[in-house]
Parts: C-alpha cells; sequence; structure tokens
C-alpha cells in the first residue's frame, strides 16, 4: 500500500470509486471523497490502526463520531470496513528461482521430495541431499529476499548433518512466515537420467505442500531427463530448479 494510493474498495458496504488512504507509521488513514450516502458522512474520517505481528495482520478501525451513538452500527462497520481494507489493499507478489545439483554416489540413500526411492545410488551431501527440496527452499528464501540456503543451512553445522531436507524446509516456511508472506505455488523440475519418478511425484508433492502447509495442488512436480547428455546424462548426478511466488 503506497501512501496517498487512490483506491476503489468497499466502505460501509458500498462500493466507492474514489477511497484515499494515507499511511504514516503505523497508522493508516482512510478517507473517502465520493459515493457516500449523506447519512454516513460521519464515517469519513476513519482511522485504521495496523499491527503486524509476524503473520497476523490485525486492523482495528474507529469512528471517532459513531463509537458511542450507535455501536452495533459501528460494529457493523468495523467488520464491513475490514473487509473492505483487504480487498483494496495489494499485496506485492514475490517471485524466486532455485537451482541444486548433487553427486550420485554408492552406498547412499536416495531421498526426493522427502520420499526415498529404491536406487543402486545416492546423493552425495551433508544434509539427506535432497536435491529437489534444495531447490525449492532456495526459490523460497529468493522470492522473501532471505539469501540462500548455504546462509541459512551452512553444510559445516554438525546440527544439518543428514538432516531431513523437509526439516530445513519448515524452517524456511517459519522465515518467510514471520516476513508475513505465503507461499501461492510452487513449479519444480528433476533433471534425473534415472530411476523412473513418474510414481513418485505426488507423494513428493504431499510431502513438500505439508511442510509448508499449503494444498497439494499448488506444488507441482516435473521430471525430465538430460537425454544422455552431460553429468546428469551420464547418470552422474541429479539437478532440480524450482520457481516460487510469494504474495
Ligand atoms: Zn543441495
Amino acid at each position: 500500500m503506497k501512501n496517498s494510493d487512490r483506491k476503489t474498495g468497499c466502505l460501509e458496504g458500498r462500493w466507492c470509486r474514489d477511497l484515499r488512504i494515507e499511511k504514516t507509521g503505523s497508522m493508516t488513514r482512510l478517507y473517502s471523497f465520493s459515493n457516500l450516502k449523506r447519512q454516513f458522512k460521519d464515517f469519513l474520517n476513519l482511522f485504521l490502526f495496523s499491527i503486524n505481528q509476524n503473520k497476523f495482520d490485525i486492523y482495528f478501525l474507529i469512528s471517532k463520531f459513531m463509537f458511542l451513538r450507535h455501536q452495533f452500527l459501528c460494529y457493523r462497520s468495523i467488520a464491513v470496513i475490514c473487509f473492505g481494507i483487504s480487498d483494496i489493499e495489494e499485496r506485492i507478489m514475490r517471485i524466486g528461482m532455485g537451482y541444486d545439483i548433487h553427486r550420485l554416489v554408492a552406498g547412499r540413500k536416495l531421498v526426493l521430495g522427502g520420499v526415498v526411492i529404491p536406487f543402486e545410488k545416492g546423493l552425495w551431501g551433508h544434509s539427506d541431499a535432497d536435491v529437489l527440496v534444495h531447490a525449492v527452499i532456495d526459490a523460497l528464501l529468493g522470492a522473501a529476499g532471505l539469501g540462500d540456503i548455504g546462509q541459512r543451512f551452512p553444510d559445516t553445522d554438525p546440527e544439518f548433518k543428514d538432516i531431513s531436507s523437509l526439516k530445513l524446509l519448515s524452517k524456511t516456511y517459519e522465515m518467510i512466515s514471520s516476513k508475513g508472506l505465503t507461499v501461492q505455488n510452487i513449479d519444480i523440475t528433476i533433471f534425473a537420467e534415472a530411476p523412473k519418478l513418474l510414481r513418485y511425484k505426488t507423494k513428493m508433492q504431499k510431502n513438500i505442500a505439508q511442510a509448508i502447509e499449503i494444498e497439494q495442488d499448488r506444488v507441482n512436480v516435473k521430471a525430465k531427463t538430460f537425454e544422455g547428455l552431460g553429468m546428469v546424462g551420464k547418470g552422474e548426478g541429479m539437478a532440480a530448479q524450482c520457481v516460487a511466488l510469494l504474495k
């Protein structure tokens, strides 16, 4: 919400084309100059106090003229106006991109999207080396402006040795939530020559959706090969990329 923005929104149950919002520190004033019935002109001066506490946006609206005289009306108005404000307030969309690659080695479990997949090799890394989830974490951190996975969960920290990457994803979700951001959708592509991953995709989507507390249909997993080319194509490693949209 920019200072002095003019918006269309709902005020006192009526749609108004000329709402003006002014924000000073934690206090926001809302004015309307048109489309109001005369009997509601007392509502022209409303004070909106916005308190941002972690993931909660709490709004208190007080009509200084109507509060004592028409308490019921005022409560009704408060509800209507709160609703209107959330309609007219613009939330900025933020996009993030993540990429990761890991080497395949013998004697390790292969974990992708939190699913343990039977295979002759596994990905090498400090954690469970879940390349797919690492790409998701980087996309989320990038969108939120919170750096990258190496900064947040360094591979020199014994706390993260062999940790499930889904736990790191949950911690990432807490970080972005504390900035008041929610995940709109996630699109992931995994690059692996073998094994075939089709049968595991639904479970991967479910695991990721649970870790970041969104509906499963907001997480999409695609799998590709490298057509025999390069490190991935020769079966020496796996890579993943992810795009995430936050609001
Ligand atoms: Zn990684």
